[in-house]
């Protein structure tokens, strides 16, 4: 086989097209406003199609609008490898979450063009309709459909706030293709993608080889005491649900702890009945969020909350309810896919970690349904989500060669 170890991408190229994408919804604070099905997307959609054309990709669009570029390869009987990600943003976004696997994705095929290099399987560079979930949600509705976790006329049914919904808004930019959204046989599928989180940049890697991404269990948990006045109620004998929460929160936190370090538990919102300053209240609703990248682990957890609510209400003298609000099972990666990560960096000599997301990606659902693992590169103070998302363009080229050196491997192992 040829020896591809000095092949490498271009990270200027790499940079400047980042740049010349972000200009298209570039907000003032240096971020970028590009949501889903707007004009904005469909501009920036024109963008990525015309420069894959350029680069003699053949261009699908399927029902749920997701982009494949497809470069060919030597053998069409192989299923391609793919890579991708998204090109739409937050509303408050930035310049790299999503749009950088999908152009380090162009910038592997744009690479291969110019050094003449063809592959035994086809390469395709995907782009996933709503990702982000700002517009419409759910998030990660393109890959969702594509890999038959939602059906399309759920996902064609899904409005704005302004009552717009998904399948008008995907006819009018012109993006409502014709190829069905589902999935067909990938040879291997990667994404590469920013941290967003502080990890890698604290410990000074360059790569992140991921393994899996975390499972999800999401509940509101009720507590129902008595309501009474604040000053003529002696502090015994009340039963003041936030009596009880704040021991099952204490026991929570340690049940993280007792995880660590990938456990988390999150508390993002709380409801206070009736919510007067002066009256005890009759009841609490708490958001929780509890997380593992191992779901034995993470089911443990689920039944020590439960456990853990059900004494202490008991013992509090509360009423409780754990009503379970959505699942998103662990995700462990391909094996052969994380290995051809693995050999790549190692090949590379970048410094590295093996780590596990902590949020979703599309990645979570095509893994699903076709040999699947990612590479994560270090963002500046962990920060995503925030137009000063930031990343170093040399971090962003190394990602980029990861990704090149992976596919290439899967992509001529059949010979
Ligand atoms: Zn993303």
């Amino acid at each position: 086989m040829t020896d591809f170890s000095q092949l490498r991408i271009d990270g200027q190229r790499l940079w400047d097209s980042l740049m010349e994408m972000a200009q298209i919804g570039a907000t003032e604070k240096g971020g970028c406003n590009r949501q889903a099905l707007t004009d904005l997307d469909k501009q920036g959609r024109d963008l990525f199609v015309h420069w894959c054309k350029d680069a003699g990709c053949d261009v699908t669009i399927d029902k749920m609008g997701n982009i494949f570029a497809r470069r060919q390869g030597n053998n069409p009987h192989l299923p391609p490898v793919l890579t991708g990600s998204h090109l739409d943003t937050q509303p408050t976004g930035g310049r790299f979450d999503g749009v950088y696997g999908v152009l380090a994705g162009l910038e592997v095929v744009r690479t291969l063009n110019d050094a003449g290099i063809e592959t035994e399987a086809p390469l395709e560079v995907a782009v996933w309709t709503n990702e982000e979930g700002a517009r419409f949600s759910p998030a990660m509705i393109g890959s969702g459909v594509w890999s038959g976790n939602f059906d399309l006329d759920y996902a064609y049914a899904r409005a704005d706030k302004e009552g717009k919904t998904f399948g008008k808004e995907l006819a009018r930019i012109g993006y409502k293709g014709k190829a069905p959204a589902q999935a067909r046989p990938l040879s291997a599928a990667f994404e590469v993608h920013i941290e967003q989180g502080p990890i890698l940049e604290a410990e000074q890697k360059q790569i992140g080889v991921l393994t899996g991404v975390q499972g999800m269990h999401w509940y509101d948990l009720t507590l129902i005491g008595q309501p009474c006045h604040a000053g003529p109620s002696p502090m015994e004998g009340r039963r003041d649900p936030f009596m009880g929460l704040h021991r099952i929160l204490d026991a929570l936190y340690k049940l993280a702890a007792e995880h660590a370090p990938w456990a988390r538990a999150t508390f993002g919102d709380i409801r206070v009945e009736p919510g007067s300053r002066n009256t005890v209240p009759e009841k609490l609703v708490l958001a929780v969020d509890l997380r593992h990248p191992d779901q034995n682990i993470l089911n443990t957890m689920d039944q020590r909350f439960r456990e853990i609510a059900a004494r202490i209400a008991d013992e509090t003298g509360l009423e409780h309810q754990i009503r379970d609000e959505w699942r998103s099972p662990a995700v462990k990666f391909d094996e052969k896919c994380v290995e051809a990560v693995r050999s790549a960096v190692a090949e590379l000599g970048y410094s590295n970690k093996e780590m596990v997301s902590g949020a979703g990606h599309d990645s979570v659902y095509i893994s699903r349904v076709a040999p699947t693992s990612m590479i994560f590169v270090p963002c500046e103070k962990g920060l995503s989500h925030n137009e000063a998302e930031y990343a170093e363009p040399e971090d962003l080229e190394a990602g980029a060669n990861v990704l090149l050196h992976a596919m290439l491997k899967m992509a001529n192992s059949a010979v």
